[in-house]
Order: structure tokens, then C-alpha cells, then sequence
């Protein structure tokens, strides 16, 4: 191919070859191909090997010196949030449940969802995430989720809508007929590019009201997405209601997991769900510490996801890095607590890597077409390669370098769906400049609807103060007046 692709370059129906990469297949039976090529016929991967014969209108990509592995997989992510991008970068989650929850969830509108899943939908399909679970708890009314899927829609990627209301009640509005309706229009019989979940969260209400939201979904053969095990919001109550009740089953994800007992650990394992682990984001708000350590004690199986993006980044590279370094961090500490050295790392690269393709693919329900370079499985397709980079060589072990070396910078050609929406590092066919526009129109309106302090006091929480400890090696008059605060100290 040429340095100036464009969606021309790859005219819909010809077959494409990438040539020459190393193929992380994470198919089991074929593990790593080197000097691999992957053939593409429509949709679908027609073959995986070395020096593959193609048709004669083959259109051919140079993978030589870059990896390619199947798309990744989000299994949780708020696209909507994404329209206010970095805002809660300090924040807490009492910071996060103050802003949306109490007080300005409710001040957006249906075209501000629109703006924020366009952005998050490009961002995905850029950094190689080819499915993403739009876990969108921002949906007021129907009217919000039509704009969420316009917004999915008008982005070649794979998405999952996870249907939710952070405002509302689940057993009140999966009940209202036009939430039915919304199903009828907008996902039955749209294929496999858009599939639907149910996003709700059980509170440990004894009375168990979210029954009749558990109903809906059964009714209507949906998914349920929750996030479970949340310090200080959600805990192994909601667990055990869903579990006598039977609401727990092999297609429920278990969003964090991250603060729960052994004995709801074991009813996840036994009932067969998946959990949706967001290691940068439990580091960071403080749902618990990020539990794939437990996870695979309990035999529970493991997705990947990066939550929302008005704190971090939405690239599964820094999901994958992140899980790995907080999995290893945990072992040295409980070994290290116990006067012990860890000898060897339970967690690898390759485990990792694995979670964020064919686990995702698992936790949907969907690793019967993707997840793996497998032949028959729909094409969604990633090449890491940067010639312009220092960091592509040597590539020596490469589920390691694509956890600690690789990055979103490094994504050279994406394929979704057997069609190339990213090649040579520039998206083909993406209007990245409507999601501008959108998104700086959602900016302007919900810093102008909430006012300048309210704003400014929202993205730059009051810092907690330090308190110091007593050392009792200071003993020089420079540092006991500095101490005491005295200024006369700093002219020494
Ligand atoms: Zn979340």
C-alpha cells in the first residue's frame, strides 16, 4: 500500500492480505505465527499461515517488523463522560457520585450523549479497540438512547449498548412500553455490529427491587451488566439476592469485582459469569484494589475494561499494563508480608493479552466470531507497527511488548468487520472533525449551565492535607526553623 491511504485504497469486496507480521492468533491451537500472514475474504478471516496464496485483486499490507493481533475488547466503558474528557482527573468516586449523581448528571442532553459516544466510538476504533461495551447510565429517556446509538451508528466499530439510568429506577423504566419499543427499532435484527446488555447496579435493598429489572432482561434475552463489589456502594448483599433469586448466570458481567467475599466469589464461579476488571480505575477511586489476584483463585473468568474517560485514558494498552503491574504489585506484597520472595509471576503477558481480545469476546457471549485470528471468525484485526519508532525493535517477546513497550501511538492499521477504518495510522473515512464540534458545543453549554465556580470547584476538588510525621533525625537550625515556619531560616 501506499503512505497516503485513503478509503479508496481498500474498495469494498476485494480480499486483503497482510503479509509478513508477527500473528499473536490467540487461538490456542495456533499460538504465535512468525513472519505470519492473515487473509481477509468480505468480512470474514479466510486463512492464517506463512506465504498464503491470495486471490489475484488482493489488496496487500506490509505487516513486516509489526504485530497483529485480533481487535481488543472493552467490556465497560461511559462513552457519554467522554464528551467532558480529563475533567476528573483528581477526582475520588465520592467526587465522580457528586457530579453526575447528585448534581449535574441531570443537566445533560440527549445531543450531549451524541457528542460524547461520536468521540469515545473514533477513540475506540483509533487506539484498536474494535468492540465496546457503551455502558451508558447517562440515558434520561429514549430520546438519549437513540442519540447514543446515532452515535454508534456513524462509527465503523462494534459496539454493545448497555442500556442504564443512573437517575432513574430499573424497575421503573425497563417497564415503560417505549423502552420496548427502543429495542424493536433500534437493535432486533441490526446485526452483529450493535448488540444490547441492561446496565443497572443492585443496591442490597433487602426488598430486592431490581427484580422486576432482572425480569425485563430475562424476558427479552439481555445481558446484565452491574457493577458489583464497590467499596462503600455496592457489596456481597447485591450478590446473594441476585443469586437466590437466579439472576446470576454464565452472561452476567460483574463490573470491578473488586471488594467482594469469598463466598460471592464463589457464586460468580459457580454460575459461570465474567468479570470486567478496570484496573486504572479501581487504582485510582478507590472501588478496591483491583482483584485479578482473587480472581484467579476463584476461577472467575477475566475481561478488561477502562470505565469512562473524564478520568483516563480509553486505550486498552494502559489496561493491559496497568492490570498487570497492580496483579504482580499485590503478589510482592502479601509475599513480602510474610517475610517471603515471590519466585515466580502468576500473572504473564501473554494472560493479559489474551483478556483484553478473546476475554472480552468471552464475557459478551461473542468469542464464537471474535476474539482470536481464527479462520471463519468475523475480521477484526489490529497491526502495531511504527517503522518511525525506536520502540519496535527488537521484538523479541511479543505479548511482552505489547503490554509494556506498544501503545495507541503504535496502532498502524485497524480492520473492522472485514473493512479497514484506520491504515498508516490515520482513520479512513471518519469525520473526527463533526466529533469536534460536537463536543466543544457540550463543553460550552454545561460550563456555562453550571457557572464558573461551580465548574472550576467540580474539576479542582479541595486537595486532602498532609500531615507530617515526627523525624527525629532533623537536627540541623536550617530545618527546625523551617519547621517552626521561620523566615529567617531561608536566608542561611
Ligand atoms: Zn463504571
Amino acid at each position: 500500500m501506499s503512505q497516503n491511504a485513503d478509503s479508496n485504497s481498500f474498495p469494498a469486496g476485494r480480499p486483503v492480505v497482510f503479509r509478513n507480521a508477527t500473528v499473536l492468533t490467540i487461538d490456542p491451537s495456533t499460538g504465535i505465527v512468525e513472519n505470519g500472514d492473515v487473509l481477509v475474504v468480505n468480512d470474514r478471516i479466510a486463512a492464517v499461515g506463512q506465504h498464503l496464496s491470495a486471490p489475484d485483486n488482493v489488496v496487500e499490507i506490509d505487516a513486516s517488523g509489526g504485530i497483529l493481533m485480533p481487535g481488543m475488547v472493552d467490556t465497560h466503558r461511559h462513552m457519554w463522560q467522554t464528551a467532558l474528557r480529563g475533567f476528573g482527573a483528581d477526582w475520588t468516586l465520592t467526587n465522580y457520585f457528586q457530579f453526575y449523581y447528585l448534581n449535574w448528571g441531570k443537566i445533560f442532553r440527549p445531543e450531549d450523549i451524541y457528542a460524547g459516544n461520536l468521540l469515545s466510538a473514533i477513540e475506540a476504533v483509533d487506539a484498536g479497540v474494535t468492540t465496546t461495551v457503551d455502558w451508558s447510565h447517562g440515558l434520561q429517556t429514549v430520546e438519549y438512547a437513540d442519540a447514543a446509538v446515532d452515535a454508534l451508528e456513524a462509527v465503523p466499530g462494534r459496539f454493545v449498548l448497555a442500556y442504564g439510568n443512573l437517575l432513574g429506577a430499573p424497575w421503573q423504566w425497563t417497564k415503560a412500553p417505549e423502552f420496548a419499543d427502543f429495542i424493536r427499532r433500534r437493535i432486533d435484527g441490526h446485526g452483529d455490529r450493535l448488540g444490547m446488555q441492561l446496565a443497572f447496579d443492585v443496591t442490597g435493598d433487602p426488598a430486592f427491587p431490581e427484580k422486576a429489572a432482572f425480569e425485563v432482561a430475562r424476558e427479552y434475552n439481555l445481558p446484565v451488566t452491574t457493577h458489583a463489589g464497590v467499596w462503600g456502594a455496592t457489596n456481597d448483599n447485591g450478590i446473594r439476592l441476585m443469586y437466590e433469586h437466579g439472576f446470576m448466570t454464565p452472561s452476567t458481567i460483574y463490573v470491578h469485582a473488586a471488594t467482594l467475599s469469598q463466598d460471592s466469589y464463589q457464586r460468580i464461579a459457580a454460575t459461570g459469569g465474567h468479570a470486567s476488571v478496570s484496573s486504572e480505575s479501581e487504582q485510582n477511586a478507590g472501588q478496591g484494589y483491583p482483584p485479578t489476584w482473587q480472581l484467579r483463585r476463584h476461577n472467575i473468568p477475566v475481561s478488561l475494561s477502562m470505565d469512562t474517560s473524564v478520568w483516563w485514558s480509553a486505550d486498552l494498552f494502559s489496561a493491559m499494563r496497568s492490570t498487570l503491574s497492580a496483579d504482580r504489585a499485590r503478589e510482592h506484597r502479601e509475599a513480602h508480608r510474610r517475610n517471603e520472595t515471590v519466585m515466580l509471576s502468576h500473572l504473564r503477558a501473554e494472560q493479559v493479552v489474551t483478556w483484553a481480545t478473546l476475554g472480552g469476546a468471552s464475557a459478551l457471549g461473542m468469542d464464537k466470531l471474535i476474539g482470536s485470528i481464527t479462520p471463519g471468525k468475523k475480521a477484526d484485526l489490529v497491526l502495531i507497527k511504527n517503522d518511525q519508532s525506536p520502540v519496535m525493535f527488537p521484538l523479541l517477546h511479543p505479548y511482552g511488548h505489547v503490554v509494556f513497550q506498544a501503545g495507541r501511538g503504535d496502532v498502524h492499521t485497524v480492520m473492522v468487520d472485514g473493512k479497514v477504518v484506520k491504515h498508516n495510522h490515520r482513520l479512513l473515512g471518519i469525520d473526527l472533525n463533526a466529533a469536534r464540534q460536537a463536543v466543544a458545543k457540550t463543553v460550552e453549554y454545561a460550563r456555562s449551565r453550571m457557572g464558573e465556580q461551580a465548574w472550576n470547584e467540580s474539576m479542582n476538588p479541595a486537595k486532602a492535607v498532609v500531615e507530617l510525621i515526627d523525624n527525629p533525625y532533623t537536627y540541623t537550625k536550617k530545618e527546625q526553623a523551617a519547621q517552626q515556619g521561620s523566615a529567617e531560616a531561608s536566608q542561611d
